[in-house]
C-alpha cells in the first residue's frame, strides 16, 4: 500500500532495505499512532523475533525514522517522525495526543511555541501531552 514512499524514504534516510524495515514502517503508517514494542511484535507477522524488532525500533529512532512518544503510564512508544529529522537529530518539538478512550497515543503537527524559562533554566527538549477525546472516538460517540 505504502510501499513506494516506504522505499523512498528509506532511502531518503540512507537505509538499507529489509523485509522487515518496510513491514514495520508499512506498519506505523497504517496504523498512524504511536506504537509500543509489544505492539509492533503483535501486529507483525511471526517471521520476526523480539530481538530483531527491538534493534530495528532502536536503529530507527538513531536514523532519524521514528521518534519516542511520551507516555503518562510509563510504556515507551514510537511514531514516524516528519521528514525534517534526520540521523541523531531529532526535530520532533510536536504536539503528543493521548487519547483517554481508546488509549492511543498521536502526533499532531501543530505549532507549539516554546515558553520562557526563568533565568538558568536551558531546555534541551520539551515534551507536549495533551490528553482527551481522539477524531475516531469523538466521531463514534
Ligand atoms: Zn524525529
Ligand atoms: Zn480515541
Ligand atoms: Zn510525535
Amino acid at each position: 500500500m505504502h510501499t513506494e514512499h516506504i522505499r523512498k524514504l528509506l532511502a531518503q534516510k540512507g537505509v538499507r532495505k529489509t523485509r522487515i524495515r518496510e513491514a514495520m514502517l508499512a506498519l506505523f503508517f497504517d496504523k498512524g499512532y504511536a506504537l509500543s514494542h509489544a505492539d509492533v511484535e503483535t501486529l507483525l507477522p511471526d517471521e520476526f523475533d523480539r530481538v530483531t524488532i527491538y534493534r530495528t525500533l532502536k536503529s530507527f529512532e538513531e536514523q532519524g525514522l521514528i521518534h519516542k512518544v511520551p507516555d503518562d503510564r510509563g510504556v515507551m512508544r514510537f511514531a514516524l517522525c516528519p521528514e525534517s529529522c534526520t540521523h541523531r537529530q531529532h526535530t520532533d518539538s510536536h504536539l503528543h495526543f493521548f487519547c483517554r478512550r481508546c488509549g492511543h497515543t498521536y502526533c499532531l503537527h501543530v505549532h507549539v511555541s516554546e515558553p520562557a524559562l526563568p533565568a538558568g533554566f536551558k531546555a534541551e527538549n520539551f515534551e507536549w501531552l495533551a490528553q482527551g477525546t481522539c477524531q475516531t472516538c469523538s466521531s463514534k460517540q
